[in-house]
């Protein structure tokens, strides 16, 4: 079999390797992906360093045609990469290929950013003086990612990095190499001068920590679990470099007496369960009003008999299974937990079989839930949601607010005058009405509060207050 090799000061380079397995048919390999070491790492930074002065004053028509250049292969492969996608993630095809689009728009949206730079002139408080306000790129950017987005997160790191003229060390989540290989193998090809973009696949704790522990990494974007994200926090602070982090989720969504009960429940199951529930923006808490409490479950229970999980690659699943063998047993370990806290199972909470071997996992939703029971106060990432009641509006926003974290958060009302209070009282980052608390926008902010982000905004304009550094230039006219 192929070894698919990191990507080093460009060259292509490794033999060991590690075998990347599709979670819907566990006798698949999707590949074999290299494997890399602290030299490997070691070296890609110095590479990413040694580009990065030409790099960084290099025009901003050639960084608008190379992104342009992948976006559109991107875009022209998208059944391709998406089905790559499906195998080695275990998200459905259609999702799939809808987070192949979103990665190939991305890349469309900061080739147009690239042309778009702009620095402000302003005039000093001092006579005879002009201030200039311009953006230099931040130097060498490391980028660590997550697995349940493989193509859309390493798409909004690597398009805004190289955009504003920096350079890349790049290591993808050991279990979903393929996308990120594919993604460096079109850049490259789109014409990125040597060193530009490395692409080092391998283990955190070996890849990750030697871009963690290295001065000569200017700037780690890292989306994550929150106990990593720490990590890169502490070892940044100690190296005075700049860092973003994007973290875990327990998104509240609200039901209120007067929701349509149809969006309600459509938002929710799509919210809860889709994606397997592995989103960060996944909706795991539905804190439901008294009035509304009872239709509203037996609506979303009948809306999970539908649904069916299976193969990811089968036309007419909804649900794939659960990314890996760690990620079930956490899964199953937290529906345990739910039982034995005394929450009610209403639906769900069996391992099941299907035709390929697999993580497969029915849709679980507990009800009689409290907000203090530790499936509503952890991040479960999985296929597992609880519906805590409440008396009324009030102490819905209270319960959806009380809670570590805050990327995302939704109400289901027809209302006006709750969802704008809703809007303007959410400790999310992000608020949805009627809406899913998953499914974004590739051109504006995305991020969270609390226990869920740190540092800027990613994605849209916003972008670059991480990847640039500001400066402030005075001249005596
Ligand atoms: P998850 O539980 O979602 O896998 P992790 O935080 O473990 O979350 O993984 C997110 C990314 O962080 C992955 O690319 C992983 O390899 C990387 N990672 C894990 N440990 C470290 C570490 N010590 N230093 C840097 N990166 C790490």
């Amino acid at each position: 079999m192929t070894i698919y090799q990191n990507f080093i000061a460009g060259e292509w380079v490794g033999s060991d390797a590690t075998k990347n397995i599709n979670p819907s048919d566990t006798n698949e390999v999707v590949g074999l992906y290299a494997d890399g070491t602290v030299e490997d790492t070691k070296n890609a930074i110095a590479a990413a360093k040694a580009a990065f002065p030409a790099w960084s004053r290099s025009g901003i028509w050639e960084r608008h045609v190379i992104l342009k250049k992948a976006g559109d292969e991107i875009m022209a492969r998208k059944d391709e990469l998406g089905a790559l996608l499906a195998r080695e993630e275990g998200k459905t095809l259609p999702e799939a290929i809808g987070e192949t689009i979103r990665a190939s728009q991305i890349f469309e949206f900061f080739a147009g950013e690239a042309l778009r730079l702009a620095g402000e002139v302003i005039p000093s408080v001092r006579p005879n003086i002009g201030v200039e306000i311009t953006r230099d790129p931040l130097g060498v950017i490391g980028i660590i990612t997550p697995w349940n987005f493989p193509i859309a997160i390493p798409a909004w790191k690597l398009a805004p990095a190289l955009c504003y003229g920096n350079t890349v060390v790049f290591k993808p989540a050991e279990l979903v190499p393929a996308c990120s290989w594919a993604i460096v193998d079109i850049l490259n090809r789109a014409g990125l001068p040597k060193g530009v973009l490395n692409l080092v696949m391998g283990r955190g704790s070996v890849v990750g920590q030697t871009m963690l522990d290295s001065p000569d990494v200017t700037g780690i974007t890292f989306t994550g679990s929150t106990g990593t994200g720490r990590r890169v926090a502490s070892a940044s602070i100690e190296h005075n470099r700049k860092f973003q982090l994007e973290m875990g989720g327990k998104n509240p969504m609200v039901v209120l007496d007067d929701a349509d009960l149809t969006v309600a429940v459509e938002a929710a199951a799509n919210s809860g369960f889709f994606s397997t529930g592995q989103r960060c923006t996944a909706s795991s808490r539905l804190i439901v009003t008294e009035g509304i409490h009872d239709k509203f479950v037996a609506a979303l229970t009948a809306k999970l008999e539908t649904l069916v999980v299976d193969n990811a690659m089968k036309s007419g699943t909804h649900i794939g299974p659960v990314v890996d063998e760690k990620q079930l047993k956490t899964d199953t370990d937290y529906i345990e937990i739910g039982k034995k806290e005394g929450a009610k199972l209403a639906f769900g909470g069996e391992l099941i079989s299907r035709e390929t071997p697999g993580f497969y996992l029915q849709p679980t939703l507990f009800t009689e839930a409290t907000n203090q029971m530790r499936i509503s106060r952890e991040e479960i990432f999985g296929p597992v949601v609880s519906v805590i009641r409440v008396k009324d509006y009030e102490e819905a926003l209270a319960t959806a607010n009380d809670t570590p974290f805050g990327l995302s958060a939704g109400i289901a009302t027809t209302s006006l005058k709750h969802a704008t209070h809703f809007k303007r009282n959410s400790e999310a980052g992000m608020v949805m009405v009627n809406l899913p608390t998953a499914g974004v926008d590739f051109h504006v902010p995305f991020g969270g509060r609390k226990g869920s982000s740190y540092g800027p905004r990613e994605q849209g304009k916003y972008a670059a207050e991480f990847y640039t550094s500001v400066k402030t230039a005075y001249t005596l006219a």
